[in-house]
Formats: C-alpha cells, sequence, structure tokens
C-alpha cells in the first residue's frame, strides 16, 4: 500500500457499502467478511451487506464466547476467533508433492494462491498483527513465498471499533481501537447504517472515489472519533511498563506453578492468536500409492514435540511451556521485534477452555509474591 496524502473523509449508507462489495467483486476479488457460523464470528465469502452480522454483537470473558442479538449495527460484535491471520497464513499449506515413482518421481511444487481477496471487517488489533506477521514470513531471511502472494493481492476494508469486548485491551498495547496502518480503506460505523470512510492508500482512494458517497461534516467526523474514544473507554487495562525485564527475571516466581496447574495444554491460546506464527513441517504419504506431499501447518509451543530435540523435550511440562509462551510475548519479543508480541485483541482469554487470562497472569506475575 501507498500513501494516499490526506485523506478526506467522506460519508457512505448501506448501498454505498453495497456498492464497495460489489466493486471489489468486480475487480475479480474474493470479497470476505465477518458471518455468523456455527455460534461465532468467521471471515467467508460475502456477497451483499445482508450477509453481515447486523444486530448481533459479542459477550466474551475468560472460557466464554457468545454471539447475541443487540442494536442495529453491522460490525457490533469485535473478534471472532478468526483473525485475518487464517487468511494469508492459512493453518495448512501444502509446500510440494511428487508424482511418479522410482527413478521417474517428480517433485512438483505447490504453485502459489493468485486469488486476489478482499477482506471486510478488519480491526485494529489484527492489522497490527498482520504487521508483526509480515515482518516475520516476508521481511525475514526465509520469507513464506505463500503468505507473500496472499498478502500482496490483499485489500483490506478496517473497521474502527465502536464498542469493545470485556476481554479487549488493544489501547494498552498502542494497537487500536482506531487502525491507523495496514488498511485501504476504514469505516467507521455511525448509527442508521451510516459509515464514515477514510482512504489508506492510492487503492482505497480509487476505490472510495467510485462509491456512492457525500462529504463528511465535521458533526460526523466528531461523531466517529467519539465513538471509537467510547470502546477505548470500555476496555480492561494490563499495565506493560517493564514488563519484559519482570517476565525474564523471574522464571521461578509461584505463578507459573499455580497457572501450570490449571492449563490443559491445549494450544487453543496459540491457534486464535493473531500474532503466533510458528509451523511445523510434515511428510504425508498417501496409503493406496506412492504419491506424497510436504505440508506446512501451525505449531504450538503448547505441544511436548514443539521442543523436541535429540533426547527428548526441553519443555517437557505445562509449567515450562506457559512461560515460554507468555515470557515470548511479552518478554523476549521486545529483543527480537523491537515491540510487544500481544495486540491486546483478548481471543486467548475467550478461547482458553479454563478461563487463563494473560491481563491476570501478567499482573500476577508483576507481584514478588504471585
Ligand atoms: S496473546 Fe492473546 S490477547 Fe495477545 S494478541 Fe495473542 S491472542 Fe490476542
Ligand atoms: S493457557 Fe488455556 S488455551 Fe492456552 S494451552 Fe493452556 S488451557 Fe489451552
Amino acid at each position: 500500500m501507498t500513501g494516499a496524502g490526506t485523506p478526506i473523509p467522506v460519508m457512505i449508507d448501506v448501498d454505498g457499502l453495497d456498492a464497495l462489495i460489489a466493486a471489489l467483486a468486480a475487480e475479480g476479488r474474493e470479497v470476505l467478511g465477518p458471518v455468523r457460523r456455527d455460534g461465532a464470528l468467521v471471515f467467508e465469502p460475502i456477497g451483499a451487506a445482508g450477509e453481515l452480522p447486523r444486530g448481533w454483537v459479542d459477550e466474551q470473558s475468560g472460557g466464554h464466547y457468545r454471539l447475541k442479538k443487540e442494536g442495529t449495527a453491522f460490525f457490533g460484535a469485535t473478534n471472532g476467533p478468526q483473525g485475518i491471520k487464517r487468511i494469508l497464513h492459512t493453518p495448512h499449506q501444502r509446500l510440494w508433492r511428487t508424482e511418479g515413482s522410482g527413478d521417474a518421481t517428480e517433485i512438483i511444487p505447490e504453485p502459489l494462491d493468485d486469488t486476489r481477496r478482499a477482506v471486510i471487517g478488519a480491526r485494529a488489533c489484527d492489522l497490527a498483527a498482520m504487521a508483526v506477521q509480515d515482518r516475520v514470513l516476508m521481511e525475514g531471511t526465509y520469507g513464506d513465498p505463500h503468505y507473500a502472494a496472499r498478502r500482496g493481492s490483499l485489500f483490506v476494508v478496517a473497521v474502527n471499533c465502536t464498542r469493545a469486548a470485556d476481554t479487549c485491551f488493544c489501547a494498552s498495547m498502542n494497537t487500536g481501537p482506531k487502525a491507523t496502518a495496514g488498511y485501504d480503506i476504514a469505516l467507521t460505523e455511525l448509527e442508521g447504517g451510516r459509515f464514515l470512510a477514510v482512504s489508506g492508500s492510492d487503492a482505497g482512494a480509487a476505490m472510495l472515489s467510485g462509491l456512492p458517497s457525500a462529504p463528511a461534516s465535521a458533526a460526523e467526523e466528531a461523531q466517529a472519533e467519539e465513538a471509537i474514544e467510547g470502546a477505548r473507554d470500555q476496555q480492561r487495562r494490563i499495565d506493560t511498563d517493564g514488563l519484559p525485564q519482570i517476565l525474564k527475571t523471574r522464571p521461578d516466581h509461584p505463578r507459573w506453578s499455580e497457572v501450570a496447574s490449571r492449563c490443559l495444554n491445549c494450544a487453543n491460546c496459540t491457534m486464535v492468536c493473531p500474532t503466533c506464527f510458528c509451523t511445523t513441517v510434515e511428510e504425508v504419504s498417501s496409503l493406496e500409492g506412492p504419491e506424497t506431499e510436504r505440508v506446512a501447518r501451525w505449531a504450538s509451543c503448547f505441544t511436548v514435540d514443539f521442543s523436541h530435540i535429540h533426547g527428548g523435550a526441553v519443555r517437557a511440562g505445562a509449567k515450562s511451556r506457559y512461560r515460554q509462551w507468555l515470557t515470548h510475548k511479552l518478554g523476549t519479543w521486545v529483543d527480537q521485534f523491537g515491540e510487544l508480541g500481544c495486540v491486546g485483541c483478548g481471543r486467548c482469554i475467550s478461547w482458553c477452555p479454563v478461563g487463563i487470562d494473560i491481563t491476570e497472569e501478567a499482573a500476577a506475575l508483576r507481584r514478588e509474591e504471585g
């Protein structure tokens, strides 16, 4: 994305949102938006604004996620379990497969995904997480061409949060609730199916200029800012001051044993986390023939195999695995990337089956006595 000068806010209505979806589809894009499936929000192909979860909000707390009817907003519900990570850094990616056998065996690299996509409803925390993934998967020595291909053709329509879940703490992490980068267009939903829209790239500006819109008034701009500030005020907080040093210097803190006694090592927290990027590589042979494929799939530092080296696993117990995860997210990530590895989306709190809460654990580890 390139800069688009000073973005001039405009107002679009539901017809404008429909026109946006239609225009993105007309560019040959698969348009993904949040939809309700099996009681949660997931990103799936949509063809009209009417498919968005209008009139639904989320209820989230430790180990708890529910959608419920409330209000009339299209984007009233905050994050579901899936972020946009799943679109770009897929849970399962074939790398190559074989054809033939013996001396005639041929290795066929997996072609890059050339599907052009647009995502509608990306939140600020997820865009901050996408920046993390960009750095790891595109800018490192060993980039992932499959990620780069999907990322390069993604058009992002962000939605600034005007409501926070009880688990949200992006304001503490300086990643939200307003999107500041990584989008082509950002929307802020106002009452009555109206959206204040700004462009964040040349492509976004060109797209917006083709939609039915009206200039945004100063009052509408102020209303949008007030709504975003309202979401900021609703959030819980986490004190990150000096946290990396605290975590790195307290490997024997009694809290690690306490949390290990509750942790199931299910890996849910790493699966829903938008910044977790680890993968493992497997070769899979077909049962009926000589075909073999190599796949990369999401890995988790909560599994025993993750730290397996000759002689066994380095992190054999729940205590060392949870400590590794939290110390990386809120400690050593800063040494590695210059920033914290948590964007405050709160997903690991809601989707932990026993309700282990990263903000509570960080606060407890800050206390000397646990
Ligand atoms: S650690 Fe938890 S709150 Fe932080 S980004 Fe990951 S899932 Fe979200
Ligand atoms: S902290 Fe919760 S979600 Fe993460 S592995 Fe332990 S039980 Fe599972």
